[in-house]
């Protein structure tokens, strides 16, 4: 019998490195090669997944990838937590749902899919995440609605896109989706690379949003940005009925990162293995000690220099630290590079003649 878990509100399970698709906006470190170094274990798997269940309370899960139903054992592991009785969530680029793949879901009850469009037709969302993937992506939402299987619409709102957001939420309204998670792009991982092209000043966010929240209005949909926008880059009361979130790590709503190759991060996003742990399996690994380590204990009583004296300093903490780490090589020196773009010259510099030279790759800068 379980006793005196801690509590843990969300664990997101990255299943596998592997993708069907190679989105220019992917968080994944592992994208460019497609996960070629990290050995895909079966066994593995489910004994971290079990070793979490051991440990932790954990109120739900996110199963996420790569794409998670490019691993044929995902089924696996939904058995695992339906056993343990742990809610399931998934975030899947939607082209590998058939309707065989909808049915054989749908008795587990995710809460839901989320799957993301990028644009309001083929071509803008195609060149988000590469050829000959626009039309499956809506077959497979359109078999998880059959199936009665919850939708979330996820839109990654980029400098490219942005100005046809209210397209792209009609597109979903059409779908029967009206429920939409909006990810402002964040440069993390193989993104990071593509910051000058996709990364939204704040003008261009207000812009997009704008033309959200009308949209929302319209349909009565909603909208939960879920990235955070910092409230000294914009007024987001403006922006109603969108909603904006902070930053949870280090509060009771963080959801950790299990990556394929083992490493527990802070987030999907964060770079860095919690106490520097290379796989959680591990026996010398006590998952509840690791709970303590300073990673996640002292993340939130460190500020960006920049954020000292803020309103906001404790609730903001300068946005999002990942983004941060990857493009300015710290997770609390700096903040967040959607702010700092419009404060440190290097930085706006670096993006400028990126977009000038059409150069993808994003170098770090600090
Ligand atoms: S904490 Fe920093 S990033 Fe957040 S609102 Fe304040 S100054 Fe801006
Ligand atoms: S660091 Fe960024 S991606 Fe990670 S939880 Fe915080 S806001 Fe979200």
């Amino acid at each position: 019998m379980h006793v005196e878990r801690p509590k843990v509100n969300s664990v997101a399970i990255e299943l596998t490195a592997i993708c069907n698709q190679k989105c220019d906006y992917c968080y994944n470190e592992w994208r460019e090669d497609n996960g070629a170094e990290i050995p895909e274990e079966s066994a593995r798997l489910l004994a971290r997944v079990d070793k979490m269940l051991d440990a932790w309370d954990i109120d739900h899960v996110t199963l996420t990838g790569g794409e998670p139903f490019a691993r044929g054992d995902v089924w696996r592991v939904l058995d695992a937590l339906k056993t343990a009785g742990v809610r399931v969530q998934m975030i899947s680029n939607g082209g590998l749902i058939t309707d065989q793949i909808a049915q054989r879901l749908a008795p587990y009850a995710p809460s839901y899919v989320q799957v993301t469009l990028n644009g309001p037709d083929r071509a803008l969302h195609e060149e988000h995440v590469g050829p000959g993937h626009f039309d499956k992506t809506v077959r497979g939402i359109k078999a998880l609605k059959k199936h009665g299987v919850p939708v979330v619409g996820c839109v990654v709102v980029t400098k490219k896109n942005g100005p046809v957001l209210d397209q792209i939420l009609e597109l979903w309204h059409s779908l029967g989706v009206d429920y939409i998670a909006l990810s402002r792009f964040s440069p993390a991982g193989y993104a990071a690379r593509h910051a000058a092209q996709l990364l939204p000043s704040r003008s261009d966010l207000l812009e997009s949003f704008r033309r959200g929240a009308a949209v929302a209005k319209k349909h009565a949909m909603r909208l939960h940005c879920t990235m955070p926008v910092p409230p000294c880059s914009l007024e987001v009361e403006e922006l109603a009925p969108i909603q904006f979130g902070t930053c949870p790590i280090g509060t009771s709503m963080q959801e950790f990162a299990l990556g394929p190759d083992g490493q527990l991060r802070n987030c999907t996003l964060h770079k860095t293995a919690i106490g520097q742990v290379d796989d959680i399996l591990r026996e010398d690994v006590d998952l509840q000690a690791l709970l303590a380590a300073p990673e996640i204990t002292e993340y939130r009583k460190e500020t960006p220099e920049f954020c000292k004296g803020c309103l906001h300093e404790q609730s903001c903490g300068g946005g999002c630290g990942a983004a941060a780490e990857w493009v300015s090589g710290h997770a609390r020196k700096f903040p967040d590079p959607f702010v700092w773009q419009h404060i440190d010259d290097e930085l706006a510099e670096g993006l400028a003649a990126k977009r000038r030279d059409g150069k993808t790759h994003l170098e770090m800068i600090l």
